[in-house]
């Protein structure tokens, strides 16, 4: 069964393009200007370092903007010390504008103080739309700052998009543990405000040398906060993080045992990935949560995503339907997973993935180009493409 066409059961939808299928009216109250405030996005940061989430943000920002006929904007929240930097990377990114807000009291990140800073920012100018990354960070300030502004907040999004009869921000989540995506509307409060995931939308190209507005402004905020942040201790347990990695091999209930996940990291490690999982094989204590694919796990987007033994749930899809390449390994050739895979394999993984090795091996071996890189070639082409053997 190779080359099974798309047919995701999750709506795939870049942010910004039109919207397709059924459009729900605005009632006639709510139709707004769609020249309105701008889409700001709050960038995350440790020093001069932004999260890599921030930049992807940006890239939806300046599509959102775009169909409100307004500008993306980044938030800068800091010392002072890294304002600059950031602001450069912020532009390089596609922002036009930058509110830089300096105080003692931003650094290192505690929620009250961003909370109050930013809060300020929004009641002085206004945006129509502010984006968060849906990190710890991100989450802990994006609640409080909508509570603080008293507007709705959507969490977790995985589309954003302008609708473009009211103007409104289209916001899409999985909801009732993930059996249906809900799209959510704020239409009588401002901003609308979301977060979203680490590796749902794709990273926007940096151009050196692009410029914007800077604003900065320096808030007296109190120097005692409620929480002070007494020490930093780095997470430094030893763990592959499938978080940016091109390729990863996942493994589900049709694993069986643990020990079969050896096989996995063995195939991840000829094709330079890591190895993910389905919740079932997490639930059932194979291999740590912190390798979950899905939407209670993480989010991703490699070049190479391989099922094994995985049905194909929609709460697993929503963490990999964007990957560019998908091959799904699977005994039973009814398994939803097939219906969204570029190169689907029916057949017993113990058999199929020692040959996949092997056949790896062979080819560098013999100083193939690689099959990631014809896998990636492929993904240009994909009606053009050859099954995987
Ligand atoms: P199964 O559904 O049991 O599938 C196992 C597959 O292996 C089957 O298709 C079978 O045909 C195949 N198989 C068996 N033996 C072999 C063999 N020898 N060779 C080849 N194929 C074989 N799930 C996630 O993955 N991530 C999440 O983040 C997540 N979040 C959730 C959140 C909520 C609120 C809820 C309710 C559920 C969530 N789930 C999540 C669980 C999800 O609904 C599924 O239960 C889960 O994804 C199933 O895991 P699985 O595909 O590994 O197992």
């Amino acid at each position: 069964m190779a080359g099974a066409g798309k047919k995701s059961p999750v709506r795939r939808h870049e942010a910004g393009k039109k919207p397709r299928g059924r459009q729900k009216q605005a009632p006639a109250g709510e139709r707004r200007d769609v020249t309105a405030g701008e889409v700001w996005v709050v960038i995350e940061h440790e020093g001069a370092g932004a999260t890599r989430v921030s930049w992807e943000l940006l890239g939806v920002a300046r599509l959102l903007a775009a169909d409100l006929g307004s500008r993306a904007a980044v938030v800068i929240l800091g010392d002072g010390e890294n304002g600059e930097e950031l602001t450069r990377q912020a532009f390089a990114h596609g922002a036009a504008a930058a509110y830089v807000v300096d105080s003692p009291a931003l650094t290192p990140f505690t929620a009250e103080p961003q909370c109050q800073a930013l809060t300020a920012l929004a009641r002085r100018h206004s945006p129509e739309v502010i984006l968060l990354g849906a990190t710890t960070r991100g989450r802990d300030l994006a609640s409080a700052t909508a509570t603080e502004l008293e507007t709705g907040l959507t969490a977790d999004c995985t589309e954003l998009e302008i609708d473009p009869e009211s103007g409104l921000l289209r916001q899409t989540r999985p909801a009732f543990g993930g059996n249906i995506m809900a799209t959510i509307i704020t239409p009588g409060h401002r901003p609308q405000m979301a977060t979203v995931r680490p590796g749902v939308f794709p990273l926007p190209e940096a151009e050196s040398g692009a410029t914007g507005e800077i604003i900065t402004s320096k808030p007296h905020l109190a120097a005692e906060q409620p929480v002070r942040r007494l020490q930093f201790l780095p997470n430094i347990k030893e763990e592959v993080s499938i978080q940016g990695a091109d390729v990863i091999v996942s493994g589900g209930r049709g694993m069986r045992q643990a020990k079969n996940f050896i096989m996995l990291g063995e195939l991840a490690n000829e094709l330079g990935g890591v190895v993910g999982a389905s919740r079932g094989a997490v639930d059932a204590g194979w291999i740590s949560p912190r390798q979950q694919v899905g939407q209670t796990g993480q989010t991703v987007r490699p070049v190479l995503y391989i099922a094994v033994g995985i049905s194909g749930a929609i709460q697993h899809l929503a963490g990999m339907q964007h990957s560019d390449i998908i091959i799904a390994i699977n005994n039973d050739p009814a398994a939803p997973i097939f219906d969204i895979a570029d190169y689907g394999i029916v057949g017993d993984l113990f058999e199929v993935v020692p040959a996949l090795i092997a056949e790896v091996r062979k080819r560098k071996d013999g100083k193939d180009t690689g099959v990631v890189a014809n896998l990636t070639d492929a993904a240009d082409d994909p009606a053009g493409s050859e099954a995987v053997q």
